[in-house]
């Protein structure tokens, strides 16, 4: 793990007198680090009584992240074998090498890697607890029967403990950032539990509000009801929509789709990106969008896979953004229209970014097999000239490239001076990562959740040591589990019924 060394920077019996520095440095979290390699006894936690992160700064909390191998995916700095990165008040200061910040609390890196979080362009967080009932691809019990009849049956307390197991399973895995595409927003209480949720764990998040179920449209007074109350609300929560499509009969037929012409509209109109599932039934979704003049960068187009060639060429040209799920896309190709489009996007020049889908199903929450998954996808192309497919590529488009596709290009995706922090640091010496040559080959063709040692967003240390510091893990699973279970057995009883 990274060891937090006294300002001296010398581990030593001063490091404990610091203590009480690290413990505030770590938003106050009643945190679970380890000072050293010894594990410190932590304040008590009241199990069900954290609601939010405090989300102030810490007094004189600066974190001097020193001597890592330093990723900084941005392109005037490039990479630093040894470097530094100074943390203050939540925003990057600097990044370089031999910096100094007096005063910092500082965190050795010396056996990790160094880069921007991971940003998940797209997850249905609200069906993540359903994992245990969901079977493959089983015809009664795979992951669509299975989501569409529990869909309904999901409260409030039900999403908000999905979403927590979601959310915490995502930062363990070195995820800083997701676009909750909450495609099961039932109610307004269902959607403030979902951002509820993820807010309490200092995740990075976009919720975006969606129908109330598959068959359902967009409830407008309810998005007008989170706009309210959230707008301005949390730094951290941005606010979107996804959006359930024409039917395809409209679609192909070049019909009127006056009601997601009118949601797309809505939605602009009040500055919320719109993300969208492309799927097999979609054709026709590029040309209605274009003789509406819906598209544009503030939308998001999920699956990259059925496109021709002209729809590409239009949607890169009106700046619309790109998420792949490889993951997910590899198994449920003849579902999506085949073989992912990364070659062709990559191309022209797309906005890429990458995501997990569902955690409930195939990937979990997994970043590092979504990064191998493009690039089995990609080798797996026989029929095109393919370019080579670099991993630094790969880390790019699963840090940077989703910031930018989620339009937050400005404020994380790269380690910079004057974004806010959002870092992963990740271990260098366990036993599927070692000898780490290359980290970027490392990363991509070794990385696992497991090798996540620290994760911090916004400037707060949230997972140290591969551990939660402001949670329980058992907590969290257990009220996910005790929800799931009642579910399991009401999906179970309709199977019986027939
Ligand atoms: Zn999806």
């Amino acid at each position: 793990m990274a060891k937090f060394k006294g300002n001296d920077g010398h581990l030593n019996s001063s490091t404990l007198v610091n203590r009480r520095d690290l413990l505030r440095a770590t938003a106050a979290f009643g945190a679970a680090v380890s000072v050293g390699g010894t594990a410190i006894a932590q304040p008590a936690i009241a199990r069900t009584a954290v609601t939010q992160p405090d989300t102030a700064p810490p007094a004189g909390g600066d974190i001097l992240i020193r001597g890592g191998h330093v990723l900084s995916m941005d392109p005037d700095i490039g990479d630093l074998a040894v470097g530094d990165v100074h943390i203050s008040n939540g925003a990057i200061v600097a990044v370089g090498e031999g910096l100094d910040a007096p005063g910092a609390i500082v965190m050795d890196a010396s056996d990790m890697i160094v880069l921007p979080g991971f940003v998940d362009t797209h997850s249905h967080l609200w069906n993540a607890f359903l994992r245990g009932s969901i079977r493959g691809d089983d015809p009664v019990r795979g992951y669509f029967p299975t989501t569409n009849r529990a869909a309904p049956l999901t409260t409030p307390d039900d999403a908000h403990a999905s979403v927590r197991f979601g959310v915490l399973e995502a930062l363990l895995s070195g995820t800083t950032c997701i676009n909750n595409f909450s495609h099961n927003t039932r109610s307004l209480k269902h959607a403030e539990a979902e951002i509820e949720a993820a807010r309490s764990l200092g995740i990075r998040s976009r919720f975006s509000h969606g129908p109330g179920g598959r068959d359902g449209t967009l409830d407008f007074a309810s998005v007008e009801e989170v706009i309210s109350n959230w707008g301005d609300a949390d730094p951290l929560v941005t606010l979107g929509v996804n959006l359930r499509l024409p039917a395809a009969d409209i679609l192909q037929s070049g019909g009127d789709a006056e009601t997601f012409v009118a949601e797309v509209r809505f939605a602009r109109e009040r500055g919320l990106p719109v993300s969208l599932h492309y799927g097999n039934s979609a054709h026709g979704l590029v040309d209605l969008m274009e003789r509406h003049d819906l598209l544009g960068p503030d939308i998001l187009m999920i699956h990259t896979q059925g496109f021709t060639l002209e729809e590409r060429e239009l949607m890169v040209s009106r700046d619309v953004q790109f998420s792949m799920s490889p993951a997910i896309e590899i198994p449920y190709s003849t579902v999506r229209n085949g073989y992912i489009q990364f070659a062709e996007l990559e191309d022209l020049g797309a906005s890429l970014g990458l995501s997990i889908d569902a955690s409930s199903a195939v990937a979990t929450a997994d970043f590092f097999t979504v990064m191998r998954a493009l690039q089995w996808s990609h080798k797996q192309r026989g029929d095109i000239d393919r370019m080579s497919l670099e991993p630094r590529r790969i880390v790019e488009i699963a840090t940077l490239g989703g910031a930018a596709a989620l339009g937050m290009g400005d404020r994380i995706g790269s380690l910079t001076a004057g974004k806010r922090a959002d870092i992963q640091l990740v271990r260098k010496t366990d036993i599927n990562m070692a000898p780490v040559l290359d980290p970027y080959f490392s990363l991509v063709y070794s990385g696992q959740p497991a090798n996540v040692d620290t994760v911090i967003v916004d400037g707060h240390v949230l997972v140290s040591g591969g551990q939660p510091v402001m949670v329980d893990t058992a907590d969290v699973v257990a009220t996910a589990s005790e929800a799931a279970l009642r579910l399991h057995d009401e999906l179970e009883a309709i199977i019986a019924k027939g």
